[in-house]
């Protein structure tokens, strides 16, 4: 059983799975299809509190809320961009911060969510990046983050992408159960193939990823067409170099017959973006099943800029000729610092001022 709880040392029931609820409900003496009942209050009709579960009694109620909680982050701000990308800001039980994006585009609309607070990995572009790790979120953590965003935004969410702060696969376990509880039927409900983990390439959780069968969309943050480039902009290449890297997206491909791959490269202008580059990749990418996914990078403090349109234009020309899907994502919600690449830093330190 997880020992997910927040600083009052309730249980949050939110994240766990129904099997894992049932449990808990053994131990009031409860039987098992309360534990479903539950669980469909939490995920189908969006519940906040016991109270609101009016098919159990009232006793049965006061025992939960005594016990258990529902809900472990609340929302501190919520920011909406002149493109409709919404911001939120959550704060955590321990007064950190994580951030949620809803991305609205013409045939869906993905909500882009955290798995950490902060990241260890340290890629030199990135916001998240540069404050380090502080922790893992909780499976309840990430699961609230779609409950609540669901009812709060502009958008009903079709989509979920694992590309706000932290590395999913460094969270491994939460993230996962986070992520069946968002495919569950009984669950969220979401199709799993809308449900996209995104890595920067833990070579060992990919192994385990695709071992353990997930049904989810996997994308790779790559960045590099070769080894010491990639090391230069991402320390985790240090450990797990590209070579295994692709080796073990060659596995996964061979155990997902259907499924592609996404690739995400961003673009650093005078870094990665030249036509040797993408010869490079055209190169690196042909023989998998795959998409790739080039987006030229978001503007923060650590220096580095997006390419020039004539100089996108020149890089994306030559990918055309590549055998693999190219697509170039727009930059959303930069007015109000919602990008990728961009999440939680000014907040997380005045958290950490204050205290
Ligand atoms: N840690 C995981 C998932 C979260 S990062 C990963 O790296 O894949 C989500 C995405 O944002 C990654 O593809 C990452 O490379 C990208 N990103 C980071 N900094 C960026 C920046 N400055 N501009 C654009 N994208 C950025
Ligand atoms: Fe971590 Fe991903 Fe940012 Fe790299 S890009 S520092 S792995 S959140």
């Amino acid at each position: 059983m997880t020992s997910d709880t927040d600083a009052s040392k309730k249980l949050s029931l939110t994240g766990l799975p129904a099997s894992q609820i049932e449990e808990h409900l053994k131990l009031l003496g409860e039987p098992a299809y309360r534990a479903r009942q539950i669980y469909n209050w939490i995920h189908h009709r969006k519940v906040e509190s016991f109270e609101e579960m009016t098919d159990l009694s009232k006793l049965l109620r006061k025992r939960l809320s005594d016990r258990y909680l529902l809900r472990t982050i609340v929302l501190e701000k919520k920011n909406t961009a002149l493109d409709g990308t919404e911001k939120y800001l959550w704060k955590l039980s321990d007064h950190r911060f994580v951030e949620s994006v809803v991305i609205p585009e013409a045939r869906r609309n993905t909500v882009c969510i955290s798995s950490q607070v902060g990241c260890s990995l340290g890629c030199s572009f990135c916001a998240t990046g540069s404050m380090g790790l502080i922790r893992n979120l909780t499976a309840g953590e990430i699961v609230e983050q779609v409950l609540q965003v669901r009812k709060l935004s502009e958008h009903k969410i079709t989509n979920v992408v694992f590309m706000g702060m932290g590395e999913p696969f460094i969270n491994y376990r939460r993230s996962i159960q986070a992520s069946q509880i968002m495919g569950d039927p009984q669950g969220l409900a979401i199709a799993t193939k809308k449900i996209t983990i995104s890595t920067s390439g833990v070579v060992p959780k990919i192994y385990q990823y695709t071992d353990d069968g997930h049904p989810f969309g996997l994308a790779i943050s790559l960045h590099a067409p070769n080894q010491s480039l990639r090391e230069q902009i991402m320390p985790i290449a240090g450990k797990f170099p590209l070579d295994e890297l692709m080796a073990s997206i060659t596995h996964y491909m061979r155990a997902k017959k259907r499924n592609r791959v996404t690739f995400e490269y961003v673009l650093l202008h005078g870094v990665n973006d030249t036509a040797s580059e993408a010869r490079q990749l055209i190169s690196l990418l042909s023989p998998i099943r795959c998409k790739l996914n080039v987006i030229p990078c978001n503007q923060n403090y650590l220096g580095f800029s997006p390419p020039p349109p004539e100089h996108l234009e020149k890089f994306v020309s030559i990918l055309m000729n590549a055998p693999f899907t190219v697509t170039v994502r727009k930059n959303r919600g930069e007015d109000i610092t919602a990008a990728c690449g961009q999440l939680a830093v000014e907040h997380q330190e005045k958290s950490i001022y204050i205290r």
